[in-house]
């Protein structure tokens, strides 16, 4: 297992370079891969199979992940139903409420809210409710990025029934005051559901907490594998009626057919456990980390400015950044060896403008000056002074 972790950390710093793009995804961790292996071959069973052992193995297993993924954000294992990503989850928890609502009634005018700065799972998703006749105001954030209350607060109409605020930006780390907003949402028997994808792991989540109903999240983000995810669905107070999104077989409780990525669920499931255990420790390290990074970047290039909220109001392991007057682009040839992105990795790959730093009050120019770095479990502080000069280096002959 040494040999194995020393050779997988030298994919994230070594000879290729230093992974910085932690928000974009991170790797597996050794003890998720160990974990999961059995389920590939050895207890290939299906869960639903009732009639025999692979079957009743496999469902264990399942069992046993749906726990531990229920256990680190404070729900019920009833209420998280597997997915195939926080994509998925996002369409199916706007997708299921309307189409639930046409069924109870099929004519009431419905408004659903969501903010201007929300990663494109929801931006599209909403956009298309939109084209089908549902009235939608995509609430616009504060320089920081933030959501304010007060600006939600006056776009409730009678007939609101959503609103949807990603929990922390995946692209400028700023954390949304999730339980005001969800407070008021119940306050006016609004359904609440965030994207916090990039929240799990990185900040205490608690579902009951903050008075979540629906919540989006992947495993991909905690160091489980590509291809899982979750949706929270809120079992009491209130008891969140949803219609499926995939319909089929009746997996999921009959809530989200398909057979379970057992694999998966179970890499879900540890890569949770684990970063449930470590978030106290493994934060504040990366904070220190970030906050050495930002300090070396200013003393470097003159100039350089955060986009986004402060230091210490952001998630612990993002950085955006923006250099004066040289574009990314530019120094892209320079910056190879340090993976990183100019935006949302999850597009297809077009160059386009980030609609975050927009949402901010950036002019073009401006965000395309701009860089998003994330830390994660491998960063360490003998890579600061290599990223450091990468960056000097690139700025100085960009400039
Ligand atoms: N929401 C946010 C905030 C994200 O960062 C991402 C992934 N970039 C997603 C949703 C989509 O997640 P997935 O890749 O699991 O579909």
């Amino acid at each position: 297992m040494e040999n194995q972790i020393s050779a997988f950390t030298s994919h994230l710093s070594g000879p290729r370079g230093i992974y910085l793009d932690y928000n974009a995804t991170t790797p597996l961790d050794p003890k998720v891969f160990q974990a999961m292996q059995p389920y590939f071959m050895e207890h290939f069973g299906n869960p639903s199979s009732a009639g025999h052992h692979w079957g009743w193995t496999a469902d264990s297993a399942l069992q046993k992940a749906r726990l531990q993924v229920a256990k680190a954000v404070g729900a019920k294992s009833t209420e998280v139903c597997f997915t195939s990503g926080a994509s998925e989850s996002n369409n199916w928890a706007l997708f299921g409420l309307l189409t639930q609502w046409r069924q109870e009634d099929g004519k009431s005018p419905i408004h659903i809210l969501t903010s201007t700065v929300e990663h494109s799972s929801i931006m599209k998703s909403f956009q298309a409710a939109q084209n089908l006749g549902i009235e939608v105001d995509f609430v616009p954030v504060n320089k920081f990025g933030i959501v304010e209350v007060s600006e939600v607060e006056k776009r409730i109409k009678p007939h609101t029934r959503l609103m949807s605020f990603i929990w922390v930006n995946n692209e400028i780390g700023a954390i949304n005051p999730i339980s005001e907003l969800a407070a008021l949402a119940k306050k006016n028997q609004i359904y609440f559901h965030t994207d916090a994808t990039q929240a799990v792991g990185k900040i205490k989540v608690d579902v009951n907490a903050e008075g979540i109903d629906l919540m989006s999240w992947s495993a991909h983000k905690i160091y489980g594998p590509k291809g899982v995810g979750a949706l929270y669905i809120r079992s009491q107070d209130p008891k969140v009626q949803i219609n499926p999104f995939i319909f089929g077989g009746g997996q999921e409780r009959g809530l989200r057919s398909g057979t379970v990525n057992v694999p998966g669920a179970v890499g879900f499931g540890e890569a949770s456990s684990l970063a449930h255990e470590s978030l106290e420790s493994e934060c504040p390290r990366l904070k220190s980390l970030r906050d050495s990074l930002w300090k070396g970047l200013q003393e470097v290039i003159p100039g350089i400015a955060l986009n986004g909220p402060d230091l210490e109001n952001r998630a612990c392991n993002n950085l955006n950044i923006r250099f004066p007057q040289v574009k990314t682009e530019t120094m892209l040839p320079s910056l190879q060896k340090l993976g990183m992105s100019t935006g949302s990795a999850c597009g297809t790959g077009s160059v386009t403008i980030s609609h975050v730093l927009k949402g901010l009050g950036l002019n073009d120019d401006e965000v395309q000056c701009s860089l998003r770095l994330s830390l994660g479990r491998w960063s360490s502080a003998d890579d600061l002074e290599k990223i450091i000069q990468v960056f000097k280096d690139a700025y100085n002959k960009a400039k």
